[in-house]
């Protein structure tokens, strides 16, 4: 008589099971996920945010190794990526070039801070009056273009980690979603949601222009917490109801320029991504249509704003 095999005898032992860096238990992979950090035209905050997770990081080094970083390391460890983490806007050539490269080198690409997402900080550049313009040219800062852009304009973004900086919790949580196999958007809500979930009285009732209505969740509602307007560095929502947002301005006092200004801080304003596509291929990425009011929710009254 053949023995009984006792169940579960022959089959593989079960992975043990290893603590993830946010904190929820995911198997060891076989091999770490490869990644890498690199800078367009911007502070490199973004990728400090990450070096602020300090233990937290440490411990994600289970999962991942760090194979390029301009901050962390001398040389690249490696030409092929998994995962690459790009801070940043275009502006120039060299940016340009660079973010090409990384783009062929990297199976996933995601786009760190309002400055790869939505051109950020050095956007603002982009509203600048034509005298401030024409200073910045006699300066010999030589730009590729006078605007700057989101790295989206030019490559194809898979993920999306909005903010100015990054919410480091947010980087550990797409980790971990991505050793998961999710890549889904994390937050689809505006920061309102949060800011009302603090209990916090309103900024708009005060008089105080807040685009927290239109801007995506994901920081807690950091800055209206703290008696401060959001001024937009998430993102707009798919859904932004800008008319409306604007006519509050407007009952609130708020002159056209204020209204431009705060609007266009982070972000651009569609009229100024058709521009660029006229000047290039013709043909707006995708999701720059949606950002440029191809998608009828997304319009911005730009009569009003100008
Ligand atoms: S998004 Fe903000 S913190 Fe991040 S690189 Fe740009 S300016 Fe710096
Ligand atoms: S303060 Fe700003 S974010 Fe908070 S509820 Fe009012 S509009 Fe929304
Ligand atoms: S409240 Fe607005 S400006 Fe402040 S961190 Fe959040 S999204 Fe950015």
């Amino acid at each position: 008589m053949p023995k009984k095999k006792r169940a579960g005898a022959g089959q593989k032992p079960i992975p043990k099971k290893k603590h993830s860096a946010a904190g929820k238990e995911i198997p060891m992979p076989k091999k770490k996920l490869k990644i890498g950090f690199f800078s367009l035209t911007c502070c490199e905050g973004c990728e400090l945010a990450v070096l602020d997770l300090e233990e937290r990081l440490l411990k994600a080094l289970n999962y991942i190794e760090i194979a390029d970083s301009r901050l962390l390391l001398e040389k690249p460890l490696s030409k092929k990526l998994d995962i690459a983490f790009v801070e940043g806007s275009v502006i120039s050539k060299h940016d340009l070039d660079s973010l090409h490269s990384i783009r062929e080198r990297s199976s996933f690409l995601v786009a760190l801070g309002a400055c790869a997402t939505i051109a950020g900080i050095p956007g603002i550049r982009n509203s600048l009056p034509d005298y401030l313009q024409d200073k910045i040219k006699r300066n010999q800062i030589k730009p590729m273009k006078e605007k700057a852009f989101p790295i989206s304009a030019f490559v194809k973004v898979d993920f999306l980690l909005q903010g100015c900086s990054i919410n480091e919790e947010e980087f550990l949580t797409f980790l971990n979603r991505f050793l998961h196999g999710k890549t889904t958007r994390l937050e689809q809500i505006p920061v309102c949601f949060e800011c009302k979930h603090r209990q916090n009285s309103c900024l708009l009732l005060k008089g105080i222009a807040c685009l927290g209505p239109v801007t995506y969740a994901g920081c807690n509602a950091l800055c209206p917490s703290e008696n401060a307007q959001c001024i937009g560095c998430r993102g707009f929502t798919d859904d932004a109801n800008f008319t409306a947002l604007d006519s509050l301005f407007k009952e609130i006092g708020l002159s056209k320029e204020e209204r431009h200004n705060l609007f266009t801080y982070f972000n651009q304003l569609p009229e100024e991504l058709k521009e660029f596509a006229k000047e290039n291929s013709g043909e707006l990425p995708n999701q720059l249509k949606e950002l440029a009011g191809e998608n009828p929710k997304k319009k911005i009254d730009l009569e009003a704003l100008k």
